[in-house]
């Protein structure tokens, strides 16, 4: 069938739209009718060539849609049904296994390969070969090939069209004060950088009852949304020594961090600001693949510091996701208020406006 895509043809982008022939579904695959796709940094960090997904490719990974086939081999999934695409993982190594999707041993193969685990493609432009199935799904497209078990089955009360960036970016800031710090009630959170990953890990501190929620960032509007999202304080990142601020806010320290930012600069100043015990988690994607931090060895075994990566919030999709969505419903967690929309064929506008900061969060929304 033929489908409309967003391409990526040489490094640094921009995307063009286009049409491509897309493959026939296998056996152990569904096919997925695209109603919105979140627009994510990784995104942005591929079509530079920061991470090398061969181009040309159709990126997306924060699809979500209607199932319009399944194959042969599928079960618990039916044409009708709607869906968010979660990250590929193998579901049967031993961090699959043991609950850990996003350690899969294979993730950077299914996710970032551009193609199936045994190398096939499954879009063409009818002279070669597009790569496809990046993050397992390709989602810049009316139309998206999957294995099936990389798609979470979602109640149809809430906006599917919303609901595609709950599997990355907004899992990856929940995730992450949910699992990897355990942010428990009365504890405070110092958030860096007030993306939409950075947002979202404001609203988990707030469902999880933290006392103090501080926000850095340099960008004004992020500060405001980061308030009106239940951020008790916010820190303008360039008035000063990261460290010094949240001590004037917090002077034992902050129990736990979260980075979404990647900059070597913010993560040191978090860890300068964690309290005895303290944990600190780096989520954001630096600019360099070579970035790397300093620790201080006996300011962390005399302080008992933790220091951790962590990819897609260390969660399960097939579970997360429902979660998360039940917090919308009691209106716990307003991911919707992140969120601003735009036609697919205006995706290179909506990467300005992202950037500029005149937007959190893009959700592209297929032509019909
Ligand atoms: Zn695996
Ligand atoms: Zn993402």
């Amino acid at each position: 069938m033929d489908v409309t895509a967003a391409v990526v043809r040489q490094a640094g982008g921009p995307f063009a739209i286009e049409t491509l022939a897309l493959e026939a579904i296998r056996p152990d695959e569904v096919l997925v009718r695209i109603v919105g796709t979140g627009l994510c940094h990784t995104d942005l960090v591929v079509r530079d060539q920061v991470l090398p997904t061969p181009l040309p490719a159709v990126l997306g990974h924060e699809g979500a849609g209607v199932v319009e086939a399944v194959g042969e081999r599928v079960s618990g999934l039916a044409p009708g049904d709607h869906v968010v695409l979660g990250f590929a993982a193998c579901r049967d190594c031993a961090q699959c296994r043991a609950g850990h999707p996003s350690y899969c041993e294979h993730f950077a193969a299914l996710n970032f390969g551009g193609c199936r685990a045994d190398g096939s493609k499954c879009l063409h432009d009818g002279s070669s070969q597009i790569s496809s199935h990046f993050f397992g799904q390709s989602s810049f497209a009316t139309h998206a090939v999957l294995a099936a078990h990389n798609a979470v089955k979602v109640a149809k009360d809430v906006p599917l069209a919303l609901l595609g960036p709950l599997g990355c970016g907004i899992m990856t800031g929940a995730g992450t004060v949910f699992h990897a710090l355990d942010l428990h009630e009365g504890e405070s959170l110092l958030v860096i950088g007030g993306g939409p990953v950075g947002l979202s890990a404001v609203m988990a501190a707030r469902v999880r009852g933290a006392a103090r929620i501080v926000l850095a960032d340099p960008v004004a509007s992020r500060r405001e949304a980061a308030l009106d999202l239940g951020a008790s304080d916010v820190i303008d990142v360039a008035g000063g020594d990261l460290a010094q601020q949240v001590k004037q806010i917090l002077p034992e320290g902050v129990s736990c961090v979260l980075d979404s930012s990647g900059v070597v600069q913010a993560i040191e100043g978090g860890v300068a600001a964690l309290a005895p015990r303290g944990r600190l988690a780096m989520v954001g994607v630096p600019r360099s693949l070579d970035a790397a931090i300093s620790l201080n060895i006996v300011q962390m075994l005399s302080r008992g510091l933790k220091v951790c990566g962590v990819t897609e919030g260390d969660a399960d999709p097939q579970i997360f996701l429902p979660q998360l969505i039940d917090l919308y419903r009691q209106g716990r967690f307003p991911f919707d208020r992140l969120i601003a929309t735009y036609p697919l064929d205006r995706i290179n506008e909506a990467v300005t406006d992202q950037h500029a900061g005149r937007c959190v969060k893009v959700v592209l929304i297929m032509p019909e």
